[in-house]
């Protein structure tokens, strides 16, 4: 994988330099495709998988203009955190463009609800993001399983960055069944077998799960290809209900709006805090 700087307006841009021609699927709404365990992005046969954990640290970076270059099929999954991305990203520096920042405001509340799963948006000056995990797992009671992200306030690299993706025994061989996680190990992902967290080294953290479930939202709602004011929530959801709720919230009358703030705007709250010009790499 190869990040490259990109104009102004150009969004975040994957490209397959594998194929020739080379494949461009913009990280968008619109181009992710069915998927459960990971986040898929999808331009007729060619595809792109495991795009959210590099889309969590570009919005955690407030990086809004980039080429991603792909030599293959799936982004590299280094050790199931953000936390590499965001070492790359601040080695290769950012830089502020001419350009206004685009927010998406969420106006009004959309929920989607599934069994006892449930994910909402709703109106916030700010970005905010707040997790329930729910596990009957009896080894893994003792973590925190529940957890609140103010992106205002709180730093995306301090606080969510680092926490790595967490899988069952059973959902890794799901995965390997599905031709994914080739090289899923021990160094780049968290296992739970019937006996508990299988990692000699344990966890970074008692909320690392429910932290990398909020590092998962914070880059499955970036394919909303714009920066977002508002409150998410979600209990026992995943990357297929928060696509479904992206969608949802883009199909409802009213429900959102896309919003800059130029230097003297009155700007409400928390937004002050927000950084407000457009970043490349
Ligand atoms: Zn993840």
């Amino acid at each position: 994988m190869t990040f490259r700087p990109a104009p102004v307006d150009t969004g975040i841009l994957f490209v397959r330099t594998d194929l020739a021609p080379e494949v461009v699927i913009p990280a968008r709404i619109d181009y992710a495709g069915e998927s459960r365990l990971a986040t898929r992005l999808e331009k007729g046969p060619v595809s792109i998988m495991t795009v959210e954990h590099l889309l969590s640290a570009l919005a955690g970076m407030a990086i809004d203009n980039l080429l991603v270059e792909v030599h293959g099929p799936e982004l590299p999954i280094m050790d199931g955190s953000a936390n590499p991305f965001v070492f790359l990203l601040q080695a290769a520096g950012v830089e502020a463009q001419s350009a206004a920042r685009r927010y998406l405001r969420v106006c009004r509340k959309v929920v989607l609800s599934e069994g006892d799963a449930e994910v909402s948006l709703s109106p916030h000056d700010g970005f905010r993001l707040e997790y329930t995990f729910v596990h009957d797992h009896p080894l893994i009671q003792h973590l925190i399983a529940s957890s609140a992200v103010d992106l205002t306030t709180m730093s995306y690299i301090k606080e969510v960055a680092r926490a790595r993706t967490f899988g069952f025994l059973a959902d890794y061989e799901a995965m390997l069944g599905m031709n994914l996680a080739k090289g899923g190990s021990l160094s780049n992902a968290v296992l739970v077998d019937d006996q508990g967290v299988v990692n000699e080294d344990g966890l970074r953290g008692r909320d690392e799960f429910v932290k990398h479930k909020i590092l998962d939202a914070i880059g499955d709602l970036y394919l909303l290809g714009a920066p977002l004011l508002g409150v998410f929530r979600g209990v026992k959801s995943g990357h297929a209900m928060n696509r479904r709720l992206m969608q949802r919230l883009l199909d409802s009358p009213n429900a959102f709006e896309m919003v800059t703030f130029a230097a003297g705007d009155d700007v409400p709250g928390a937004i002050k805090n927000v950084d407000r010009q457009a970043v490349a790499i």
